[in-house]
């Protein structure tokens, strides 16, 4: 099946000669499976090729974006139509607009939208804005929830930080660290206890509606809701991280399925289509602190970029009810498979969803936070890993990663997976700690 993976080994070696590790995003790099990362140069439908000419089946989806699958027919078309009108002005566009409407239309405790450039981007503006709507410093976290690379935001983050065993970064300064309060997922007492220790200084919870950087960990039930009254009760704010479940999870994403109305929302992913845009919005009298209208500052030279805006849209319109419907079908096909594969092969796990985020954890407690995560038999998945890779199936190359279906993955894409499965099984069964 594999036509070998000499031009991947030859492009990274070039690669760590000119980019730090090689790659423009640490998880990237396979560092916790090992091997050679492979370098994609074509995608279309649920499926990638690399530079050696192997085909995969896409589990990844660039870690959200890709719903509809690879190069949609009609993303495309909106990306050539909005390149040719030009690439960027600098100045309002309608677009930008037309996509801000579109997000409010879907979630509607969203008021009031500002476009940016990255998911990082908007929970670094989201928070800022929080501290300068309450005139208070600390944040509370939760540990394996991931927001993106902010400084105030790394202390015991999922992703490619948990990938890595790090606790924290270098760089990030003990002030910043020193807002930051980190607990426990899914733990209501740590939440109350800590707002009790920290009277009138917390400005935000900020949480993933529902965690996928640790793996796919739903909220228990009641616990998104509990964390708003929580918030509300101290004066604090409640963000709701949606960057990885935003129009991916249902239309309206996680709020769609839980209803729980977060003060501020953060998006990326699936609302650019694959390109570089994200946002961030909520309630109207606190967006309205923004600049230039309120005295809280956030810029950006390339926001609301046209072809962005164009990608976006053309992906949000195209996302009806039937492509959710796949999404979901598909997350609950692939689930299957893995549980059966490996119940086959009799290794311990547990298959869990978030919406249609779903991932395998080896090891048959249900998974409920980062600690949880941590104790499964993560061992076990390089070598799972790597069997699916040669048999032609493309995961995250990390064991505490959500898997991203896309509505474009068919039978035949299924028939790939279970094939690769059986073996995959059998090197997680056979995997030394
Ligand atoms: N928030 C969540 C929940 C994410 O999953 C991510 C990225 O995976 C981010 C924020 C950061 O987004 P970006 O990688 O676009 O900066």
């Amino acid at each position: 099946m594999s036509t070998g993976t000499e031009q991947s080994k030859a492009w990274f070696d070039r690669a760590k000669a000119a980019i730090p590790g090689g790659v423009n995003s640490p998880v990237r790099a396979f560092n916790s499976v090992g091997g050679t990362p492979r370098f994609m140069v074509r995608g279309e439908g649920p499926h990638l090729w690399d530079a050696d000419g192997n085909r995969y089946v896409d589990l990844v989806s660039s870690w959200g974006p890709m719903i509809l699958g690879h190069a949609h027919p009609a993303v495309v078309e909106a990306a050539r139509e909005a390149a040719t009108s030009g690439l960027s002005f600098g100045t309002p566009t309608i677009g930008e607009v037309e996509l801000a409407e579109e997000i409010i239309g879907r979630v509607e405790p969203v008021e009031r939208v500002r476009l940016v450039n990255s998911g990082t981007e908007a929970t670094m503006s989201a928070i800022r804005l929080a501290r300068g709507f309450t005139g208070r410093a600390k944040i509370i976290k939760f540990a394996g929830c991931y927001h993106g690379h902010v400084d105030a935001l790394l202390a015991q983050a999922g992703s490619g930080v948990a990938t890595l065993g790090l606790p924290t970064s270098p760089g990030v300064t003990g002030a910043q660290a020193a807002d930051t309060i980190v607990l426990p997922y899914n733990d209501l007492d740590a939440v109350r206890q800590s707002f009790v220790d920290n009277p009138d200084t917390v400005a935000a919870v900020i949480t993933e509606a529902a965690a996928g950087n640790m793996g796919a960990v739903a909220p228990d039930e009641g616990f998104n809701a509990a964390l708003l009254e929580i918030a509300h009760e101290h004066g604090a704010l409640l963000v709701m991280d949606e960057v990885m479940t935003g129009f991916r999870v249902s239309r309206a994403g996680w709020f769609g399925l839980e209803g729980v109305a977060g003060d501020l929302y953060t998006f990326g992913k699936v609302m650019s289509g694959g390109l570089p845009a994200a946002a961030f919005g909520g309630r109207a009298d606190i967006m309205a602190k923004l600049a230039p209208g309120g005295p809280v500052y956030q810029a950006g030279t390339l926001s609301g970029n046209p072809v962005a805006v164009a990608t976006g849209l053309a992906t949000l319109r195209a996302a009806d009810q039937s492509v959710y419907a796949a999404l979901d079908a598909n997350a609950k096909r692939l689930g299957n498979l893995f549980r059966l594969a490996l119940s086959e092969a009799g290794v311990a796990n547990s298959v869990q969803y978030a919406g249609n985020l779903v991932s395998v954890f080896f090891g048959e407690a249900p998974v409920r936070d980062y600690a949880g995560a941590q104790a499964s038999e993560t061992w076990r998945f390089p070598p799972f890993f790597h069997a699916l890779l040669d048999g032609g199936v493309y995961a995250p190359p990390s064991a505490y990663e959500a898997w991203f279906v896309n509505a474009a993955m068919d039978d035949e894409a299924f028939s790939v997976i279970e094939a690769a499965l059986p073996a995959a099984a059998q090197a997680a069964a056979g995997a030394v700690r």
